[in-house]
């Protein structure tokens, strides 16, 4: 397991002297509530815990880093378990594996009923046993209400982390049986040290990491995705002026989603700097005069309609293009004095 970054190892020594049995860890995406988590359910199960957490020789720990660990549960969607490495539950890796159906998005309420039986019959190797949920919005209501009555009463030594990036989306049951724990940021410093040390950001500049940094909103896990594109500083400069000249080169090879999530920064900036406050995305002296307010919002509501249906779209190649279109329209309003 790699090094926990070190504003959320700052936060799992504040977490690791609370007692509570069940923790909600909140906030926006691209904080490390899943590195935190796990951290957590680490430490919780480790045989030579310290006060910094896990001591990550134990066969605890071994058991985790490997991912079968049996005192540990962890209820995940299953596409994301695919890719994090965490095993199913055999049937339905099965049925996945036979193409009787695809991965679910979601928390199934199959995986929520195993969680409930874990806690109450498996034998355990400890004294205390851990279910981690993540991201504990993906639970639909039945299996929000499935892992609840566990949550309130559990039998024995259980102890819950749940992490998520929409804390408003779950259940208010759920929030209120939780001690919930609000995601810190970063400091700039901070964030920008522990990025330059990833491999994916080997050899970027200090400069290069800040604009990665900046176009993920200032949220780490995000900025390492923009790292891994390749995305080149003086490009995303330069991109609120390209996309005004109707020049969309940058964007054209990225999935439809993240075009519009690009779409949709510049948007926030632009009506940030209509407001009179500053970008948060792009570089302020980068962006053109924001058009006028009633233009920004309108094109606002349009670009989050497009965000729902953006995974299923009609055409990739015509969505393109009447947004590349849209965008300039509403870029060049500005010059022209209203819209
Ligand atoms: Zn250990």
């Amino acid at each position: 397991m790699s090094a926990l970054a070190p504003w959320l190892h700052a936060q799992l020594k504040d977490l690791l002297a609370q007692r509570g049995h069940a923790l909600l860890l909140a906030g926006p995406s691209g904080l490390g509530q899943y590195e935190l988590a796990l951290a957590l359910a680490r430490a919780w199960l480790c045989e030579q815990p310290g006060p910094q957490g896990a001591c990550g020789e134990c066969s605890s720990c071994h058991a985790i880093d490997v991912r079968t660990h049996a005192d540990l549960c962890v209820l995940m969607p299953e596409t994301l378990s695919l890719e994090l490495g965490w095993p199913l539950d055999e049937g339905a890796q099965k049925e996945i594996d036979d193409k009787k159906r695809k991965a679910s998005k979601l928390i199934r309420v199959e995986a929520a009923r195993d969680a409930v039986a874990f806690t109450q019959f498996t034998r355990s190797r400890g004294r205390t046993k851990v279910i981690l949920v993540y991201p504990a919005e993906r639970m639909n209501m039945e299996s929000a209400n499935t892992l609840l009555k566990t949550l309130e009463e559990p039998v024995g030594e259980v102890r819950f982390v749940l992490a998520t990036d929409a804390a408003h989306q779950l259940l208010p049951t759920i929030r209120s049986r939780c001690q919930t724990h609000a995601m810190v940021w970063p400091g700039e410093d901070e964030a920008l040290g522990w990025l330059q040390a990833q491999p994916a950001a080997a050899g970027a500049s200090r400069e290069q990491a800040r604009v990665w940094l900046q176009a993920a909103g200032g949220r780490p896990d995000d900025a390492l995705v923009w790292a891994a594109s390749g995305l080149h500083d003086a490009a995303w400069g330069q991109l609120p002026r390209s996309l005004a000249r109707g020049d969309w080169a940058l964007l054209s090879d990225w999935p439809p989603a993240q075009q519009l999530a690009v779409l949709q920064k510049l948007c926030h900036d632009l009506m940030a700097r209509a407001a009179g406050t500053p970008a948060r995305f792009f570089p302020d002296d980068q962006l053109p005069v924001p058009p006028r307010w009633g233009v920004l919002a309108q094109w606002s509501r349009e670009l989050m309609a497009a965000a729902r249906s953006v995974e299923h779209p009609y055409s990739a190649g015509l969505m393109q293009e009447a947004w590349a279109a849209r965008t300039r329209q509403v870029l060049a309003s500005a010059g022209q004095g209203g819209a």
